[in-house]
């Protein structure tokens, strides 16, 4: 994807993976768990996160991005699986102590440079072997594939689109995987969804 190209929202999904629901101390939903990032929150590859000086604890979640063709209204799974125009390397990144204290997530997942995205490539047919990896300054922090997911991609856009139509450019954040953690000032974080990278440096505010 172009990084000009702003989507006209980004839907995400939360605790779409067990290990991650656990490590963070949360049940597994029963029902997918929605909520919007900012279009303003969009990066792309080498520009910098900035950690805000609101937070004291800002964290990477990597995720399997996926770019809407076409416009989902109530669709079926398997319209949905057909109107997926791509797939994104993408970064969900959370002010983890904010997330906590505000009781919702609009601040803790808003802020400028919190939605590093990288180039939008083609998804295999079988979405279920999508890789998502994650590295901080070049070590393995998180590696899963979508076959991991709680609620597989095609069944989380059907329902997504039950609540609002999805529209091409759109992007659904489908969940990150365990071993979310912190990012410090001079960090560089990495995140690769099958040939997408999304690579950021993270410094502070100010
Ligand atoms: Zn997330």
């Amino acid at each position: 994807m172009s990084s000009l190209q702003r989507p006209g929202k980004i839907v995400c999904v939360g605790r779409n993976y067990r290990a991650h629901a656990q490590e963070l101390g949360n049940d597994v939903p029963t029902e997918p768990l929605l909520f919007l990032k900012p279009p303003s929150s969009i990066i792309a590859s080498d520009d910098a996160i900035i950690l805000p000086t609101m937070s004291r604890q800002v964290e990477y979640e990597g995720e399997i991005g996926v770019v809407i063709g076409t416009h989902l209204t109530r669709a079926s799974e398997s319209a949905a699986q057909v109107g997926i125009r791509g797939i994104v390397a993408l970064n969900d990144v959370t002010a983890r102590d904010l997330q906590r204290s505000d009781g919702q997530w609009t601040r803790a997942k808003g802020f400028d440079t919190f939605c590093p995205i990288g180039t939008e490539v083609r998804p295999p047919a079988d979405l279920g072997t999508i890789e998502v990896t994650t590295r901080v300054n070049g070590s393995v922090r998180q590696h899963a594939t979508a076959r991991d997911m709680v609620f597989a991609i095609p069944t989380l856009l059907a329902y997504i689109s039950r609540i609002m139509t999805l529209e091409p450019g759109d992007v659904v954040a489908t969940g990150t995987p365990a071993g979310v953690g912190r990012l410090q000032g001079g960090d560089v974080v990495e995140v690769e969804v099958d040939r997408s990278i999304v690579r950021n440096s993270v410094i502070a505010a100010g």
